[in-house]
């Protein structure tokens, strides 16, 4: 994909956002950050997902006072989360954080934020403004409250969007009259539909890199589909820098979910192993979904781009797994396995497993020291002969339709 919308480039440590940058990959501790020992394993634990940059939680002194311990110790840039206290942000940046995440909404005095973007010039670091659907109705002024929720029913979408633009708008203001410009911004909301139009919005009126996000997705199994919709709609657009799939999960899925995705769109280079497997059907005969998990579990140790395909038969699968590197083609009891093409053997289905793990590492061997090349979507498999079903009988082609 190159319709990406050029915005200007920001620094978050050595990492760049915006720009001719590569859409980075954003996630969150959910540790408590100051038990120093738990979040640097969890920073460690992320960035060996592929994160490239994490955020912690600053809501007390005691958590600045970690940054300290916890900076040293870690391999990607840190972000502080900042919410009330303009101190929190105050300490992050003496701490040495490579960025702040703070809303001017909720630090009541100006002055307070001015000091804030002070501090993060002196050091060269960025500040990502946020608005958050959550965070910008009106909760306390009863009156205002049923003003903008009567606004909100006849285009709510659009009304919402509205209320965003105008918020950011006055938190842009207190930047530029400070002169300050390494400025990111998000505009998150729990719908993808006006998380889609906000940005849109913005990305229109703006050229400041964008943190792409949808808040309180909820957890990991819907909240991919809820943040995929989303985050996905924009990226193809070309909207977005860097991105955070949030989950109530284990922060790691969101690395895993936000690198595949960038890896569908195209807009991050593979690095492990793409697993393909066939949805199943009537004609399969052996526990596939069970084997597709263990063949995905075990892939996670080989760190090059081989193509493997899991099909549930020798009718459909050859055609479904055109262009993959690897391949097992299930029958009763057996399975055939093929590289690049070639029928290498046939396991019985207690060893496909291991046999198709065993060529998987050697192709990815091959391909690392030059014998062999990652083929893309250029293998063609001719069908193997079709194995018997459990009756004796051979299974007749499909015919699509
Ligand atoms: S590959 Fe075979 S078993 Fe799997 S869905 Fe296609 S036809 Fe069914």
């Amino acid at each position: 994909m190159n319709n990406r919308r050029k915005t200007r480039s920001v620094r978050v440590g050595p990492v760049a956002i915006g720009g001719d940058a590569p859409v980075s990959i954003q996630s969150m501790t959910s540790t408590y950050t100051y038990d120093i020992d738990a979040t640097v394993k969890q920073i460690h634990a992320l960035a060996q997902a592929g994160c490239d940059i994490v955020r912690v939680a600053v809501p007390e002194p005691r958590d600045t006072e970690a940054l300290k311990h916890i900076l040293p110790q870690v391999p990607v840039p840190i972000v502080a989360d900042v919410h009330f206290h303009f101190q929190r942000a105050l300490e992050a940046v003496e701490a040495g954080v490579h960025k702040i995440r703070l809303n001017p909404g909720n630090i009541q005095d100006r002055g307070q934020v001015d000091r804030v973007i002070r501090a993060c010039r002196e050091r060269g670091i960025p500040i990502r403004v946020g608005v958050n659907e959550g965070g910008i109705v009106e909760r306390k002024d009863k009156d205002k409250r049923a003003a903008e929720k009567a606004s909100l029913e006849s285009d709510y979408e659009q009304h919402m969007v509205d209320i965003m633009l105008e918020k950011l708008e006055e938190y842009i203001r207190i930047f530029d009259e400070n002169d300050f410009h390494d400025v990111v911004i998000s505009a998150k909301s729990i719908d993808p539909r006006i998380v889609i139009r906000a940005y849109q919005a913005i990305s229109a009126k703006y050229d400041f890199p964008l943190h792409l996000g949808v808040t309180h997705a909820g957890p990991k199994e819907t909240g991919c589909i809820r943040s995929v919709v989303a985050l996905g709609t924009l990226l193809a657009e070309g909207i977005g820098d860097t991105v955070r799939i949030s989950y109530a999960s284990d922060p790691v899925y969101e690395v895993h979910d936000a690198k595949e995705m960038l890896n569908c769109l195209g807009l991050r280079a593979r690095i492990e192993p793409e697993l393909i497997a066939c949805p199943t059907c009537g004609r399969i005969e052996i526990d596939l979904i069970s084997l597709v998990q263990e063949v995905r579990t075990r892939l996670a140790t080989i760190k090059t781009p081989v193509k493997v395909a899991v099909m549930g038969c020798v009718v459909n699968g050859p055609g479904e797994a055109e262009g993959a590197d690897v391949a097992v083609f299930a029958g009763k009891g057996k399975g055939i396995i093929y590289v690049q093409g070639e029928q290498k053997r046939t396991v019985s289905e207690a060893d496909m497993l291991d046999a198709l793990y065993e060529e998987s590492v050697e192709f990815a061997r091959r391909v690392e020291c030059g014998e062999a090349t990652l083929r893309g979507g250029s293998v063609t498999i001719k069908p193997p002969d079709p194995l018997p079903r459990s009756d004796g009988s051979l299974p007749l082609p499909v015919v699509t339709r």
